[in-house]
């Protein structure tokens, strides 16, 4: 299995740490508000990394933390009179409900920033002890220069950094030793959640938080570190300097960063406001199509969101659950049971679609490649499946189409449950159009239901629909 690692530039084959285990840390959102697709990508990305690596039999073990303090949900709980707490709980709360919609794992471990503080100061004293940071006024700064090898991952120079930081220097950064030094614990401003430290009442900068959610839960050194290509600087790069200084060993093995989500080939992203949060469009769709239109580009490409590319993503989705669908009516009129030995060869074909399926997914997690080889398997199922097939031989034919889209996180019977989703939103749209005296446009809307075997019956409860 291969891997770009952002370190070397180059994908390296994967050699885990310890046999038969992946100790994997993702850094997640901060919770202010409902996520946006943006967010969703490494969300999707590394959720098919990691199930990527179980289908190979690894055991993983995947954190994924929350920044649930922050100045932008100070800024949010101020505007609503609430507590910051208040902001964050809400948020991860409605954050879970779209990660189960796109079907993302649970992660073993999804670590809260405030409830690590403690071993957040533990890190900045061993920082300090060591030489790598000093206290100036209530604030610890880390001591870029000292780390010697400050700019691996990044591939920056620090004497370009250091002019680039001379421009930027601000009010109050003059007592830092050096402008390329970081904040790694503040004091506390009026009306600011805050914990008692050794450097008085403050809280610690963001970079501190992962380095030490990560070393609790999965170690010292990690496989895989990975987020957003926005995070390799500086926040991951702080991230080195903070647990390579503290702990005296190399950090993580490998760093992986997925490319931008875009629109109109800007990036996606709150501060710009040029984005959709994962509700509004779970609104439109169901999830599964975003997941499958993530995953049909690689994921370090930038990925342009458009409704042309959803609606691609959608019909190509389609065609896999509508296969599955198949399979499974026809295993519910199969007349012969046991599968003939004209089958077991056939089915000993649909092998090369799992192998390069797994070529694919091997080279460094190409899924446009692995849907394609789905793509190729689905065809194969549609001119050798019939009412004349084995229940045997079909039930193996679903089981394998099952089994590969899974690892990219597709359920595949799904169809009903998607088919559902439509139906209710035409219901809405002609009681939408009655509502404004449109009754043309309600009959229309009556005539395409019926057309798709959908009878609609107009009671007191509401409207009621079947199959026919
Ligand atoms: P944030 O809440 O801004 O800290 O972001 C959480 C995660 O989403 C990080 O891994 C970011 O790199 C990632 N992210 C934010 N915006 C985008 C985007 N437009 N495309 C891809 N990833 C993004
Ligand atoms: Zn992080």
């Amino acid at each position: 299995m291969k891997i770009y690692n952002t370190m070397s530039k180059s994908k390296e084959e994967f050699i885990p740490l310890e046999e038969g285990k992946v100790k994997m840390y993702v850094c997640g959102p901060t919770v202010y508000n409902f996520i946006h697709i943006g967010n969703a990508r490494p969300m999707i990305v590394f959720d098919t990394v990691r199930r990527y690596f179980e289908y190979r039999g690894y055991d993983v073990n995947f954190v994924s933390n929350f920044t649930d303090v922050d100045d932008k949900i100070i800024r949010k709980a101020n505007e609503e009179g609430v507590t910051a707490d208040e902001i964050s709980k809400r948020y991860i709360e409605e954050c879970k409900k779209d990660m189960e919609g796109m079907n993302i794992k649970p992660a073993t471990k999804n670590p809260l920033a405030t409830e690590e503080i403690g071993g957040m100061i533990d890190m900045i004293s061993t920082l300090i002890e060591k030489g790598y940071a000093y206290e100036k006024n209530g604030t610890v700064y880390y001591r870029t220069r000292k780390f010697e090898e400050y700019g691996k991952l990044s591939h920056k120079n620090l004497d370009d950094l250091q002019s680039g930081g001379r421009a930027l220097l601000v009010t109050g950064e003059d007592e830092k030793e050096d402008s390329l030094d970081f904040v790694l614990w503040k004091p506390k401003k009026e009306g600011e959640p805050a914990w008692q430290s050794p450097w008085g009442e403050g809280r610690p900068g963001w970079h501190i938080e992962c380095s030490e959610m990560s070393k609790k839960y999965l170690g010292e050194q990690i496989d895989i570190h990975a987020g957003g290509e926005d995070l390799i600087f500086p926040h991951h790069e702080n991230e080195i300097a903070q647990s390579e200084a503290a702990n005296g060993k190399a950090f993580a093995k490998y760093w992986m960063h997925n490319g931008f989500l875009n629109i109109d080939n800007r990036k996606m992203s709150k501060s710009l406001g040029n984005f959709f949060t994962v509700r509004e469009i779970s609104e439109k769709y169901d999830l599964q199509v975003l997941r499958f239109f993530m995953l049909s580009a690689h994921y370090r490409s930038p990925l342009n969101f458009s409704a042309g590319l959803m609606e691609a993503a959608g019909n190509g989705l389609e065609r896999i659950v509508t296969a599955a669908a198949n399979l499974k009516f026809l295993m519910g009129n199969a007349q012969v049971e046991k599968i003939t030995e004209e089958e077991a060869s056939l089915f000993a074909q649909t092998d090369r679609f799992k192998e390069n399926f797994e070529k694919a997914m091997d080279d460094d997690f190409n899924t446009a490649d692995a849907i394609a080889a789905i793509f190729d398997f689905v065809k194969f199922i549609n001119t050798n499946a019939s009412g004349n097939s084995s229940k045997e031989y079909l039930g193996k034919l679903h089981e394998r189409l099952a089994e590969l889209s899974n690892v990219l996180g597709i359920i595949v019977d799904k169809k009903d449950e998607m088919l559902d989703a439509e139906i209710e939103k035409m219901i809405e749209e002609r009681q939408a159009a009655r509502k404004n005296r449109d009754f043309a446009r309600a009959d229309q809307i009556r005539a395409d239901l019926l057309a798709k075997g959908i009878v609609l019956e107009d009671t007191r409860e509401g409207v009621k629909w079947k199959r026919v």
